[in-house]
């Protein structure tokens, strides 16, 4: 069995959607679990629909809701013949149920709302897709992940209870492949033992995608990207970047975790714990052969360059000119983890601490408020962070020339700079 995913970029439009459905046919007889995204940029429109619902904007966030609505159908009517009407109906229920929640006024928490909302773009899309692909005769069997994806009720973060998933694996997905090749269904959304709506964080259907492959004992899970392969840097920031053909896990868990856009950073642990291979390919070429991505060695890489935007240096220093020690780290790590953000890197001295984060104005705001109750803070804003993995010197001066340099960390393989 294969595990494929097909993110937003892949299902945008109706000679997408149609693209889809032909690199299918390069599968017949495979067994193939489908984990799809939602459209385009269905998740942001719903999260402007969430916010103007959970501002007391109700008339606004029932107009942003319509053109969502507006979209998905009109996508519908010109993809669809014969499976229209079933797919509008399955449309319009999911829409209802959404409507239902606008015409309330809000009681619960906001991270609530998000996950009942946005959850339906993924709905709306698998919908569409699964009767496009049984008119074109790939047929298929559409689920509803939220039966059997079960997390707790972390909502918008929402972590998956591994042993009632399986269950429901094992108990309604496989059986399906009895009837059909392929089962098509939501990655980044499950539900909590009282049927409540969740999401597993943004981006998050490469995720889900991974547990499936894990669960199911996949031969290999395929991630459908707008692009040709794993590149070793944005070629929007760096035109030179090239095509890495072979990864290991740990590489691309290091570049995920240094903020490289490649693949959701949990992907990579459901897969590596299974020796299940992930390989990353162009769904605009399938005819290429993207990147192989799996547990044995693989020598001579570039080097492999992350640059993140929008960085904020928070640096600390004792009131007292004491030692900063655990208690005061200990402290700030309570900060970070109350505020859901991660250092992206720190640096500790005698009497000073620094660390740098992703610049999330409500977030650093309140940390440096509460930090400046123990510390003394100072914060320095519009940095970039750059990661340089198996770097050279003769690169690094290239790349650094005319910048200046405010913090530097560096081991035998990994290099980190903060500029500015
Ligand atoms: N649709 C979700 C998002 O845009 C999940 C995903 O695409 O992976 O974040
Ligand atoms: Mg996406």
């Amino acid at each position: 069995m294969k595990v494929f995913k097909f993110g937003g970029a892949s299902v945008n439009s109706t000679e997408r959607i149609k693209n889809l459905g032909e690199i299918l046919r390069l599968f017949p007889d495979e067994r193939i679990v489908v984990i799809i995204s939602a459209m385009g940029k269905t998740t942001n429109a719903l999260e402007k629909v969430t916010d103007a619902f959970y501002n007391g904007r109700a008339e606004e966030s029932l107009q942003l809701f319509e053109q969502v609505k507006q979209q998905h159908l009109t996508t519908a009517k010109y993809l669809l013949v014969t499976e229209y009407l079933v797919c509008e109906a399955e449309l319009k229920n999911f829409f209802t149920e959404v409507e239902w929640l606008l015409h309330d006024k809000p009681v619960r928490d906001y991270d609530y709302y998000y996950d009942q909302i946005v959850c339906a773009g993924e709905l709306f899309s698998t919908s569409i897709v699964s009767a496009y692909l049984n008119e074109a005769g790939i047929t298929n069997k559409w689920l509803d992940v939220r039966d059997v994806f079960r997390t707790d009720d972390d909502f918008r973060d929402a972590s998956i209870d591994w042993d009632y998933t399986t269950k429901q694996i094992e108990n309604s997905v496989v059986p399906e492949f009895r009837n059909a090749d392929i089962v098509l269904t939501q990655g980044f959304i499950g539900a909590t033992d009282e049927n409540e709506s969740t999401t597993l964080g943004r981006e998050g259907s490469d995720y889900s995608a991974a547990i499936f492959a894990n669960i199911l004992n996949a031969e290999s899970l395929t991630i459908w990207k707008d692009v040709e392969s794993v590149m070793n840097a944005d070629p929007k920031q760096f035109p030179g970047a090239v095509s890495i053909p072979e990864l290991n896990y740990n590489e691309v868990i290091e570049m995920a975790y240094y903020g490289a856009q490649v693949i959701h950073p949990k992907t990579i642990k459901p897969l590596q714990n299974k020796n299940i291979p992930l390989y990353v390919r162009c769904f605009l070429d399938p005819s290429l052969p993207g990147t192989a991505i799996h547990n044995k060695p693989v020598h001579n890489l570039p080097p492999i360059i992350v640059l993140k935007e929008k960085q904020v240096i928070l640096e600390m220093s004792s009131k007292d000119f004491s030692f900063i020690g655990e208690q005061h780290v200990g402290h700030l790590y309570h900060l970070f983890e109350k505020f859901h953000i991660k250092p992206n890197l720190t640096q500790n001295g005698a009497i000073s601490f620094i660390c740098v984060l992703d610049d999330r104005a409500d977030k650093i705001e309140k940390i440096a408020l509460a930090a400046s109750d123990f510390l003394d803070v100072q914060v320095i804003k519009g940095l970039s962070l750059l990661t340089i993995r198996h770097y050279t010197n003769e690169m690094l001066e290239k790349i650094t020339e005319g910048k200046s340099i405010l913090l530097r960390q560096q081991t035998l393989d990994t290099i980190q700079l903060l500029l500015q």
